[in-house]
């Protein structure tokens, strides 16, 4: 019998320890990464001559490894009947995403450029108030005729202070647009120093974070006032929407914007973070003269000590010997092993 490590689950390697994506199942484990290492070594190994390689520590991780079918055993003869699987990224749509701000409903805005470009999902923002019939009109003579897997409405006020008036809307749009899928009141973000992302297993995200950010890639933002952007989040004005001719010149516009291509792989930090491939990070990545990337702010999660903020043993990223600016990333690796040596020595 020989060892084989399941293609649909990746192991990827922190700085600190691996992470196990479970993408059929949508769920991830921790294994050391020496362990890792040591299982990569004797892939295609015979069961008896790996046991013989392992030490205990290696046999009780490669039994783990079994009974959570990241790993099988197979007879020798199948050897070459487990293909590695393709992760090749691709995408039938240009853009997938596009959020839509309004303010005047009387601007004329062709959104069948985004159907013609099978972008799925659109996200609409009214800016200003405006009575339920304004809404259901405007949705209704702007969807009739269109096909997007969801659009949703953000409305500007708030539900608490205003919940008859706010009933009727919501009641009428639903009544009266199918293609509405979902309607929510926009609340204002409490801006903080330290950003939390959001983590999701899955084999779309991970293959698109391979090559791409995931966060920002065929995603479009349109300001009132027409403006053309990558994010909300994004200052870059890649063109004017109301100046656009047709599908073909949104693309040109937008495929302007460098982000899309910086994946996690590039950015200081991230790229020794074993959850770079399930991470969605709507942090905008900043270039360095020297070509190389980082953010500004810091992430909750410090990979370099596997902690997150609020957990005991956390340490900043600095507090850890990471020193990381506009000019640089340098990171103390004798300081970081001496703490993780006192965090987890006896714990992984
Ligand atoms: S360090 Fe980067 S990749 Fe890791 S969780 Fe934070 S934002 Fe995501």
């Amino acid at each position: 019998m020989i060892l084989k490590f399941h293609s649909e689950t990746p192991i990827v390697l922190g700085y600190n320890r691996s992470c196990i994506y479970d993408l059929p199942r949508q769920k991830y484990d921790f294994v050391p990464n020496e362990v890792i290492n040591t299982l990569r070594d004797n892939i295609n190994c015979n069961i008896s001559d790996l046991n013989n390689r392992l030490d205990n520590n290696d046999k009780i991780w490669l039994k783990f490894l079994i009974e959570n079918e990241y790993c099988f055993l197979v007879p020798d003869f199948f050897i070459d009947s487990f293909p590695e699987i393709n992760f090749k990224w691709e995408s039938p749509a240009n853009i997938t995403n596009a959020i839509i701000d309004l303010d005047n409903l009387e601007c004329e805005r062709n959104f069948k450029y985004f159907e013609e470009i099978n972008c799925k999902h659109i996200l609409l923002r009214f800016v200003k108030n405006y009575s339920a019939d304004e809404i259901v009109n405007f949705l209704f003579s702007t969807f009739n005729d269109l096909t997007f897997k969801s659009v949703e409405v953000v409305l500007p006020f708030n539900l608490k202070s205003n919940k008859k008036n706010n009933h009727i809307i919501f009641k009428k749009i639903i009544d009266n647009i199918e293609q509405v899928t979902s309607i929510k009141f926009f609340e204002e973000k409490i801006e903080t120093d330290i950003f939390t992302p959001y983590l999701s297993v899955n084999i779309g995200i991970y293959t698109e974070a391979l090559l791409k950010n995931v966060y920002f890639n065929g995603k479009i933002y349109i300001e009132s006032k027409g403006n053309i952007k990558n994010g909300i989040e994004t200052k870059e004005i890649l063109g004017n929407f109301f100046k656009i001719k047709n599908s073909q010149h949104l693309i040109k516009k937008i495929k302007n914007s460098k982000l899309w291509g910086i994946c996690k792989d590039q950015i200081d930090v991230c790229k020794d973070c074993e959850f770079r491939y399930m991470c969605i990070d709507n942090r905008v990545p900043q270039e360095r003269n020297n070509g190389s990337f980082y953010y500004k702010s810091e992430c909750s999660y410090n990979p370099y000590i596997s902690k997150w903020k609020g957990e005991l043993g956390y340490l900043s990223l600095n507090e850890s010997g990471i020193l990381l600016n506009d000019e640089n990333c340098f990171v103390d690796y004798k300081k970081v092993n001496e703490i993780n040596k006192s965090i987890w020595s006896d714990k992984i």
